[in-house]
């Protein structure tokens, strides 16, 4: 039976936030935006079937003995402790599980992040965005910390297939988009993360839809497409993972890690075919130009205009092109570098 994410987020809450703790399962250093300082709970809202977190995202309780509850400074005060040496980004993280599950331990995480004397790390708060779709007013709250805090709004399925994907009833999908909708209204510092680059488990009308819905969503869907604020995820098959896709019928018997291309190099294409841009002879004085007018193009478009850009893309397969800019014959060269993402 699909569930009710706003139901288990508060039953999940009465079990992960005690005294003005939560149980941390680890604060370290991952290998992720080159190098972040993380800080994982336990507890979700969503039951995604290629999540890879283990028991302690259904069971909270039943935490192993190595789990420490922390108060919001303490979280800080590790977090800054293992960041201390050569760590590259400016950020810290909160993730793991959901984050958003209980608001005042989470604001007051925010608050000791923002006012702390010792240098400043931004925090980057990782989040399915049920929570913030569902009450503005959380939304709103977080304004106060915009000089010190990024969002990364993760997508877990297109509208087809998002019940099936993340156990939560269907109609829950719109929370997300309405998340987008409240960070963008309130002027919250955020990208999009989204889980659709795995081709044998996102199909191109499911990735379409997603990108249509939040293309039609955001003010200027130009921004978040074509300047790096779109972040796609593929599946990674570890065990638990494997486990979960299989109990559900959504691990193909082959699973070829074919990835689609990213969504920026598909809408390039499409500018390229009709701009009659010839990519053969590409040099880099070619490319560079190539490149403006493609981004010409792009910021003359409306919003229609570029959501019909969208439509109208094919999503393609690209197993062989890494993206390497080498070959100067395909159209990821011309693909604007600047991601925000890129810079953490
Ligand atoms: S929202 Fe994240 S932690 Fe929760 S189930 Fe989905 S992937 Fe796992």
């Amino acid at each position: 039976m699909p569930h009710n994410p706003l139901e288990l987020a508060k039953q999940t809450e009465e079990i992960v936030v005690r005294d003005g703790k939560r149980p941390y399962r680890s604060i370290s250093v991952e290998p992720f935006y080159r190098q972040i300082a993380s800080a994982r709970s336990v507890g979700c809202n969503l039951r995604c079937r290629f999540c890879w977190i283990d028991k302690t995202r259904d069971y909270p309780r039943r935490t192993p003995p190595d789990t420490r509850w922390l108060t919001p400074e303490e979280v800080y005060e590790e977090l800054m402790r293992v960041s201390n040496n050569g760590i590259m980004t400016e950020f810290v993280r909160i993730t793991g599980c959901e984050p958003t599950i209980g608001r005042e331990y989470l604001l007051s995480f925010l608050e000791v992040a923002s006012v702390t004397a010792r240098v400043r790390k931004r925090v980057l708060l990782e989040t399915n965005g049920i929570l913030l779709g569902a009450d503005e007013s959380y939304v709103k709250a977080l304004r106060r910390y915009i000089n010190n805090l990024s969002v990364r709004l993760s997508f877990k399925a297109g509208p087809t297939h998002f019940q099936q994907k993340t156990g939560a009833k269907a109609e829950y999908y719109d929370y997300q988009l309405a998340a987008l909708r409240y960070l963008e209204k309130h002027g919250i510092p955020f990208w999009i993360a989204s889980m659709t680059r795995t081709a044998w488990f996102t199909s191109l009308d499911e990735r379409r839809k997603l990108f249509l819905d939040i293309a039609d969503t955001s003010n200027d869907p130009r921004d978040l497409f074509t300047r790096g604020l779109l972040e796609e995820e593929e599946v990674d098959l570890f065990g638990i993972t494997r486990k979960r896709l299989m109990k559900k019928g959504l691990l193909p018997e082959e699973a070829s890690q074919q990835d689609y291309e990213p969504l920026s190099a598909s809408i390039t294409r499409k500018v390229v075919e009709k701009l009659g841009i010839t990519l053969e002879v590409a040099t880099q004085e070619s490319i560079l130009e190539a490149r403006q007018r493609v981004s010409d193009h792009i910021a003359s478009l409306g919003k229609d205009g570029f959501i019909r850009l969208i439509q109208d893309s094919d999503f393609k397969v690209n197993p062989s092109c890494t993206g390497c800019h080498q070959c100067g014959k395909t159209v990821r060269h011309l693909v604007e570098d600047d991601s925000e993402i890129g810079k953490l």
